[in-house]
């Protein structure tokens, strides 16, 4: 995998533009001989280039879904007007502060992030993608683009989340362009054709850049139940959707490849959703015993221990949609016993798939538990976050200004590790601090209308609403938080998440929050609770980079890694978590504090026993003694810069030196790829 770096002859920009679908009418003012949406279009010729060549480690990415954040990294410039479905004008907010809920919105203005991931496996497949730019590989995305998007959140009182259609504009969104290449998969209920969109993601210093293809059923030539096959990224009501949506990815991605000309030396799969790649290239290399040669090209990572993450298909399902030849392929690959009557993705992949790994150390343990047949071809390689997309500009600049320690900190993020060299530095410790509270009060102007305060302990959750994450966990005994509240000092609790709509129990989650919340109308003196709609990533980015304790309490060990908290330590924001996913792997840095239940031994034990009491226990008891340094440090707008609350911020500066997508990437490259 050479980087990219020649330039360019097979492609130039006339082969550039041939390849997009209605250039003259639509894309002309965009792109042309030096740029693409504002940014240089050399780099896109050279990738192109190289994903051409054969003999090159090019490798293809398959994802269900990509977070690109082009509202908060590398937003590109349209020329003609965008239409007003992707932009984002305001959030709504439900509080404890009643009459501004009722009010008030949070003015956003912004792009909407192309909408085509749901959470964090979603924006892991985006940060790797970047990182891959970064480093000048030759590597390609495959996902959907999603019509429809995941979906738009509202908060009704007593009724929760209540989850509405969302609309986008692919045909205006900067950045994307329809190909006019169409492919087609045969099924039993009729072809489906799909054509091909693509999305380019640049290095920061945007001399490289990735492709990433997006499939699209929504054509006129299919019929009218296939245009909405890729409408609503995980839809679930039927099994129907869910094979369909499995067979695009899988078939419909290396088709596509193929399509395009370009030479895939590793399929790499991101989550058993795209298992049906392996179908494809079974059928087209049609005898076994070049399939098992085949099989050294395929790559698999598992992303979670959660069983819904696991897809599962009845053959008899399979057998309805897919043709004789798929359904036959289906079944040689992905029982996961010989008798069984079901088509497994998750096995399917672990049969097949040369390098299987898991996405952090201690999930690497639980991953070779659940599947000991294949222990030992189950790697790890942890997982981590794009440093140029979640860091502050505050904690830029603050890096910069200390650039004689930390060097190129942007082209070598390990060496944030070196921030722990200024920990004696009495000026860098009031700076560290001041850098933070930049950004807190970014938060603060952002809800300004909530009224938050610089000098009260603010703590964050967001994520995605699971059972296993256990949203709620912070409310589990009200009488101790306002205890902590009355008794040491104000508390202000910013949340956000979506619950999957067809996930009862993270739905009721959300109306249990919402209850919590309303009854703490009263206390709102000592404690404001904020949670907000839409989490996405700009508000992942708000978020994790303001407040003072990113608090992460999943049941171990269901947190295969988390990434949020990664965002988090990157910014100094301490963490307060349990001991799970990567956080395992810091566990001995002082970056917080760890409370909870401790998982050993050899059961994974059972994600509905979400102990509740005994950690919620925990995590009061630790809050207390959080609240209490905090107040100790800061009071008042006075700073005590000896406290030990800088040290911690300081060491999670420096853990960010490791989980971030560039050693993730290097790591894939070296393990799963190169060898
Ligand atoms: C980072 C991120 C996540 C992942 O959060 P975890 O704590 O790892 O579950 C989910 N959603 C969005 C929008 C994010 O930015």
């Amino acid at each position: 995998m050479s980087g990219v770096s020649e330039k360019s002859e097979l492609f130039d920009y006339r082969a550039f533009v041939a390849l997009i679908e209605g250039f003259e009418q639509d894309y002309k003012t965009d792109i042309n001989t030096e740029t693409y949406f504002g940014f240089p279009i050399e780099p896109l010729f050279n990738i192109e280039k190289s994903l051409l060549t054969t003999g090159q480690k090019n490798v293809a990415y398959f994802s269900m879904e990509f977070g690109i954040a082009p509202s908060i990294y590398n937003s590109f410039r349209l020329t003609r007007p965008m239409s007003k479905e992707n932009q984002f004008y305001s959030h709504e907010v439900f509080s404890n502060y009643w009459l501004c809920d009722y009010l008030f919105k949070v003015k956003t203005d912004k792009m909407l992030d192309i909408p085509i991931y749901g959470g964090g496996l979603g924006v892991l497949a985006g940060d790797a993608v970047k990182s891959s730019a970064d480093l000048g590989f030759s590597l390609v995305g495959v996902g959907i683009l999603w019509n429809k998007g995941y979906f738009k959140q509202n908060f009704w009182y007593k009724h929760g989340q209540v989850p509405e259609e969302l609309t986008w504009d692919p045909a205006t969104y900067p950045g994307l362009v329809p190909l006019k290449n169409i492919i087609t998969i045969e099924t039993k209920e009729g072809p489906v054709h799909l054509r091909i969109w693509k999305y380019y993601v640049y290095s920061h210093d945007k001399k490289y850049a990735c492709p990433i293809i997006l499939l699209d059923s929504n054509l006129e030539q299919n019929a009218p139940s296939f245009r909405k096959l890729t409408d609503q990224l995980y839809r679930s009501d039927e099994v129907w959707w869910k094979i369909y949506q499995r067979l695009i990815l899988g078939v419909g991605g290396v088709k596509a490849l193929e399509s395009l000309g370009y030479s895939i030396e590793r399929y790499h799969l991101n989550e058993g959703h795209a298992a049906f790649a392996l179908a494809e290239k079974y059928i087209q290399l049609g005898k076994i015993e070049e399939f098992k040669k085949y099989q050294g090209r395929f790559t698999y990572t598992c992303h979670t221990p959660v069983a819904a993450g696991h897809d599962r298909f009845s053959i008899h399902d399979v057998k309805r949609i897919l043709t004789d030849k798929y359904a036959q392929a289906a079944c040689a690959l992905g029982k996961e016993t010989e008798n069984s009557d079901q088509i497994n993705l998750t096995y399917m992949c672990l049969n097949n798939c040369q390098k299987v790994n898991a996405v952090a150390v201690k999930h690497g343990e639980i991953t070779r538990l659940q599947f000991p047949n294949f222990s030992s071809k189950i790697k790890s390689i942890t997982n981590g976050i794009h440093t140029h997309t979640w860091l502050s500009a505050s904690f830029e600049e603050l890096f910069d200004r200390y650039a004689s320690t930390l060097g190129d900190w942007r082209k070598n993020p390990e060496n944030l590790k070196k921030i722990s060299e200024l920990k004696g530095d009495e000026k860098f410790r009031n700076d560290i601090f001041e850098a933070h509270q930049k950004n807190k009060n970014i938060l603060i102007e952002t809800l300004k209308r909530w009224d938050l305060k610089t000098d009260i302990l603010t703590i964050g959750w967001a994520r995605r609403i699971a059972g296993y994450k256990r949203p709620a966990l912070i409310f589990q005994n009200v009488a101790e938080i306002l205890k902590i509240a009355y008794e040491i000092g104000p508390l202000q609790i910013v949340m956000s998440g979506k619950a999957h709509p067809n996930d009862d129990i993270g739905s009721a989650h959300i109306e249990e929050i919402l209850d919590h919340i309303d009854q703490l109308n009263e206390h709102r003196k000592v404690i404001k609770v904020l949670i907000l709609e839409n989490y996405d990533t700009y508000f992942g980015k708000l978020l994790t980079n303001s407040v003072d304790v990113w608090l992460n309490n999943p049941l171990p060990p269901f947190e295969a890694s988390g990434t949020s908290g990664m965002k988090a330590i990157l910014n100094g924001v301490i963490q307060v978590s349990t001991l799970d996913g990567w956080v395992v792997e810091a566990e001995k840095d002082d970056i917080g504090w760890i409370f909870g239940y401790r998982h050993s031994g050899a059961r994974i034990g059972h994600e509905m026993d979400l102990r509740l009491n005994e950690d919620s226990q925990a995590l009061y008891k630790v809050l207390n003694e959080v609240t209490k340094l905090y107040y100790q440090t800061y009071w008042k707008g006075n700073l005590d810069a000896q406290s030990p609350w800088i040290d911690k911020m300081i060491h999670c500066v420096g853990k960010s030196s490791f989980f971030n997508t560039q050693r993730m990437m290097r790591e894939y490259r070296q393990v799963m790829w190169e060898t």
